[in-house]
């Protein structure tokens, strides 16, 4: 518990409206998009301009009391739960778009502005901006850009790093820096804007964010194909992939979200065995239809079943069903482990079959979901963590099922970032030389460790965690 002395000095700097220390407040900071991970802060701080958030910075700092940053709250990695207490200071007052420049494509944004708020005010100027987390309508700018989001579009457009112009950055002692600029082009000094892009709160809090911006296409059109197996409609990615065509999104779902499909499919010859892969490309309209023709023409050869809909009415339809994926799944267990590994292209029919005999051995049930275009996928195995051994077995599968993205060539983490949920498997997943490196950064830049403590590199922090408030797996 921190000293109600320093509570009552953050009600100085921020205004007492800015800062919340009721019990049923501190709950609502206490968890994120994970169902595995809570823990209350000892205060909440939301802060309206960058001096606050450094004045923050400073006196936690002299205080050495944790800080763990947060904007919408939605990540699946534990990444913004306050699992040592102190301070959660979140950035979603400091929600202004500052500006859309049209003529050099580019706009700044504070961090707290939410991402569909954003890609409504760019939509009005023709413009957008391509990362499209799914969780849009409550993620917010800061958080995407510590995450380094991803999302469906990122198959061509790339992540949050490739629109990343520059930041402005508090670190843990207080001092404010500008990193990066206007331009694309910059190769003065060290890049450090991607530095902290991505850094999941552990080496400074974002305060302002300048972006790339792209002129939104002319045309879209979203093809859905229903194939008899998972590993189907890996190969028939696979094909599309390799062959002329660079789809904007190729996402998939497996069967137990095809319910959801069937709604809006209505057709007899579809059975609830089957699995979707809902296609989208988009460009000049010529293009377009060129496209669509040959995306169907390599999906026919792995099913009869394709339907190319009519007008973006009807493809918002199949794309809202991909979305109610994850509440559709957390729905159907007591808990669910959310994996978000990513794999080559080439490896992802493979990735998917090791992955299914992974989840037949251990006699659990899983869940196939994800941006698979880019090889991104999140497997979620169904369980119940009140069930010791049922629970046991899920996260064995969970193990094997990262050893086997990994084995492939693949990555611990594709978007969700390791937050707490993935530490152990860091030393399998990063070069140790490359693990050293980064430690190196994080003592530079946070040296009291006081900056999301417990995130990323557990085993280095220098505030214990207590066990008595700890519940990861309740
Ligand atoms: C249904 C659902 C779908 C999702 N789909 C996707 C997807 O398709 N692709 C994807 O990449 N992710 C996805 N996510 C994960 C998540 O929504 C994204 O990572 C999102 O960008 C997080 O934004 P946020 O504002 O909610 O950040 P939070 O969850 O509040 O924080 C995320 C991390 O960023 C840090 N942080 C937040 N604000 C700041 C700041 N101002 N300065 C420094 N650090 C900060 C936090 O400490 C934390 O480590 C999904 C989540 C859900 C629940």
């Amino acid at each position: 518990m921190i000293d109600s002395n320093i509570i009552d000095r953050l009600r100085r700097i921020a205004g007492n409206e800015n800062v919340l220390a009721a019990r049923e407040d501190l709950l609502a900071y206490s968890y994120d998009a994970t169902n595995t991970w809570k823990h209350a802060p000892d205060v909440v701080v939301l802060p309206v301009n960058v001096a606050q958030v450094s004045e923050i910075l400073r006196l936690a700092s002299e205080n050495r009391v944790p800080v763990t940053p947060r904007g919408g709250g939605t990540n699946v990695s534990g990444g913004s739960v306050p699992i040592k207490g102190g301070i959660v200071l979140c950035t979603t007052r400091l929600d202004r778009i500052i500006e859309i420049n049209r003529a050099n494509l580019h706009a700044v944004v504070e961090p707290g502005v939410v991402l569909q708020d954003f890609n409504t005010a760019l939509a009005r100027q023709g413009l957008f901006f391509p990362p499209d987390p799914q969780s849009f309508a409550g993620c917010t700018m800061g958080g995407v850009v510590a995450e380094n989001s991803g999302g469906p579009s990122c198959l061509k457009y790339g992540v949050t790093r490739q629109y990343v112009l520059g930041l402005e950055v508090v670190l843990a002692d207080g001092t404010v820096v500008k990193l990066g600029g206007l331009t694309p082009k910059n190769r003065t000094g060290y890049e450090l804007a991607m530095l902290f892009t991505g850094s999941e709160g552990t080496l400074g809090v974002i305060s302002r964010i300048i972006l790339r911006l792209l002129p939104a296409p002319k045309a879209s059109r979203t093809i859905v194909a229903a194939f008899d197996d998972v590993a189907t409609a890996g190969e028939t990615v696979s094909s599309i992939i390799a062959g002329s065509v660079l789809p904007s999104k190729v996402e998939f779902v497996d069967n137990w979200t095809f319910e959801k499909f069937r709604g809006l499919l209505p057709d007899e010859t579809l059975d609830s065995s089957q699995v979707i892969l809902l296609i989208q490309v988009d460009g000049l309209p010529e293009t377009v239809e060129a496209e669509t023709q040959l995306v169907e023409a390599t999906c026919q050869q792995n099913t009869p079943w394709i339907k190319v809909a009519v007008d973006s009415t009807e493809a918002e339809r199949y794309w809202q069903a991909r979305r109610a994926h994850f509440s559709d799944i957390s729905s159907r267990a007591h808990t669910i482990v959310n994996e978000d590994v990513s794999v080559p292209r080439d490896k992802i029919a493979e990735f998917i079959r090791l992955s299914q005999e992974s989840a037949r051995r251990h006699d659990v049930p899983i869940s196939f979901a994800g941006h698979v275009g880019d090889g991104n996928f999140h497997p979620v195995v169904l369980t119940d963590n009140r069930d010791r051994e049922h629970y046991q077995r899920a996260l064995m599968c969970v193990d094997e099922i990262i050893e086997t993205a990994l084995s492939l060539g693949g990555v611990l983490s594709g978007e969700h970032g390791i937050g707490l949920e993935k530490q152990r498997f860091l030393k399998k997943a990063l070069d140790p030389a490359a693990i050293n490196i980064m430690k190196k950064i994080k003592d530079v830049l946070d040296p009291l460790h006081i900056l999301n403590p417990g995130k990323i590199w557990e085993e280095d922090s220098k505030i214990p965690l207590n066990p008595f408030r700890v519940n990861p797996s309740g």
